[in-house]
């Protein structure tokens, strides 16, 4: 056996990698395991860097900046002529930007002095990680003192649209597409479904989305969902509500999709379908049978609130345990999970953590949500201002959505922001930090803004729970 390590983590994306660089800041022996190959190589980063959050917000922005240059720029006065797009060149613009990343993290692990080993991770008995080379020599134990399991997940398969590569792909696949389908199915309108299918429908596709609830986007605030429902469906996108899918059968044409709808049995025709129904923790090879980790019903190694497992000095964190599954969750855990082992008493605030969902405009949250702050048994009182009469909104063309703010009526206390429209994944950060320090609705009312900025709407938003907002007329004054 190797000389023991403080810290092994097996995983090598966001939360993964976040942790071992804390550890070594914090002067531990780390090293971390990632089995990865990207188009050939091997790479750091996760689901991630590699086929997530930064290759769609690639696509996102460069199918954004096609539709923008067709549609809004002739109001500026700017003429363009025939606008095209060259889908290889967008592909690989979003392939360097993923390998400039998972590159930065290559060099950020060896400038830490982490040992990143190449190769499968699996936890035995007693600490022990057994580590198998992806250039396939011999496997090799290692003893360590603490070990933070981070292997992710994977999307998950439904058998009635079995993924082939071709036709019916999952989210991975709908980053590789070499041309626009002409017809796209969706099949979820989660987040991953509204953003790769607003990806394509901006570059030509008719898209289709069938979700199987009723309800659209159901974890968001009520207001916000409505609005964003309006908005993309407006933008083309079709979504089919209480649509589940029961069968799917390729031909050399395409791919029919058989449906239910209302009782009725319904089928449609596309040339590619997307499946994107979730994404299950990734546990494969991952525990030997007598490492003694606890998983739950649904397949997630069980962790308290600190990211312990049922084996002490064992952690583990991101999308392979319970809660949202996203990338700064899975960091804000690793770092947690490190500074825990080194003895500092950090926890993460789970109250807190924002979503965004990267559609445009981008709508973002963080806290409770009017429906939930009810349900909790607080006396809700709400303030909403809109982007429409906001001068900074206007002069960019950017005017459509609102903030809204959910608060405690009796005490005062934020509870939730809510925002639609433009920057709001970056807007959404505000309400964070007045949630962190427990803000009070009057103490946003009593900031400066400065004019002419987005975030004055955060501003007015805050000034209309008490009927106070001044750019609107308002009936409930205080
Ligand atoms: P992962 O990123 O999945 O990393 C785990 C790593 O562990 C993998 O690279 C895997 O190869 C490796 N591994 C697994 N088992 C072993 C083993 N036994 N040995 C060695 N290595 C192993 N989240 C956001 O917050 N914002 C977004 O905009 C966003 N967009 C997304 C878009 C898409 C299309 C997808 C699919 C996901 C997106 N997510 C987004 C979710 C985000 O990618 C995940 O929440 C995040 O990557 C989880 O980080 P993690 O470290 O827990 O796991
Ligand atoms: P999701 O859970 O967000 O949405 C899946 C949707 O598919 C649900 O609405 C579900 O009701 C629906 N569905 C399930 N089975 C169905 C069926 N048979 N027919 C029709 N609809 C069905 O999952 P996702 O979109 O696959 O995303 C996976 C994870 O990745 C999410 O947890 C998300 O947090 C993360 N992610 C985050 C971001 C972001 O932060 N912007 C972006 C992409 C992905």
């Amino acid at each position: 056996m190797s000389q023991p390590y403080d810290l092994v983590v097996i995983g090598g994306g966001p939360g993964g990698y976040e942790a071992a660089i804390r550890g070594a800041q914090l002067g531990m022996k780390v090293a971390c395991i990632e089995k990865r190959v990207h188009k050939g190589k091997p790479s750091l980063g996760g689901t991630c860097l590699n086929v997530g959050c930064i290759p769609s917000k690639a696509l996102l922005d460069s199918s954004h900046r096609f539709e923008a240059t067709q549609h809004d720029l002739a109001a500026h006065g700017i003429s363009t002529g025939a606008v095209s797009i060259d889908i290889a060149t967008m592909l690989s613009r979003k392939d360097k930007v993923v390998d400039q990343l998972t590159g930065g993290i290559a060099q950020l692990l060896k400038g830490n002095g982490v040992d990143w080993l190449q190769g499968t991770g699996k936890l035995l008995a007693n600490k022990v990680v057994e580590f198998t080379p992806l250039d396939g020599s011999a496997s090799q134990q290692l003893q360590a003192q603490n070990v933070i399991l981070a292997s992710g997940s994977v999307p998950i398969n439904i058998p009635v649209a079995k993924v082939d590569e071709d036709r019916i792909v999952d989210s991975t696949g709908a980053l590789e597409f070499a041309e626009v389908p002409k017809r796209l199915g969706v099949i979820g309108a989660g987040v991953i479904g509204l953003e790769l299918g607003s990806v394509w429908r901006r570059l030509g596709s008719q898209v289709t989305v069938f979700e199987a609830l009723d309800d659209f986007l159901p974890m968001l605030d009520k207001a916000l969902a409505k609005e964003s429902q309006k908005t993309l469906k407006k933008q083309g996108l079709d979504i089919q509500l209480g649509a589940k899918v029961s069968a799917s059968q390729i031909s050399d044409t395409g791919v029919t999709v058989t449906y239910t709808q209302g009782g009725a049995e319904k089928t449609a025709e596309f040339d590619r379908l997307i499946v994107c129904v979730g994404r299950k923790p990734y546990t494969e090879a991952l525990l030997a049978e007598d490492a003694g980790i606890a998983l739950t019903e649904r397949g997630f190694v069980q962790v308290n609130d600190q990211c312990l497992t049922s084996v002490p000095g064992v952690y583990a964190i991101g999308d392979l345990v319970r809660g949202p599954m996203l990338a700064h969750k899975a960091m804000e855990e690793g770092v947690m999970a490190v500074e825990r082992i080194h003895g500092q008493a950090v926890q993460v605030n789970y109250d807190t953590i924002i979503g965004v969902i990267y559609t445009h405009p981008e709508i973002a949250w963080v806290g409770l949500s009017e429906e939930t702050a009810a349900a909790k048994g607080h006396e809700v009182k709400t303030g909403q201002f809109g982007f429409a009469v906001n001068g900074r909104a206007l002069a960019s063309g950017e005017a459509a959505g609102f903030v809204k703010f959910v608060a405690d009526a009796k005490t005062d206390r934020l509870l939730g922001m809510h925002v639609i429209g433009p920057n709001a994944g970056d807007i959404v950060h505000q309400g964070m930090i007045a949630l962190e320090f427990v803000s009070s609705v009057e103490d946003l009312q009593l900031m400066t803004f400065a004019h002419p900025t987005l975030s004055e709407v955060v501003h007015e938003a805050a000034l209309s729970v008490d009927g106070r907002a001044i750019h609107a007329i308002q009936r409930k004054r205080k």
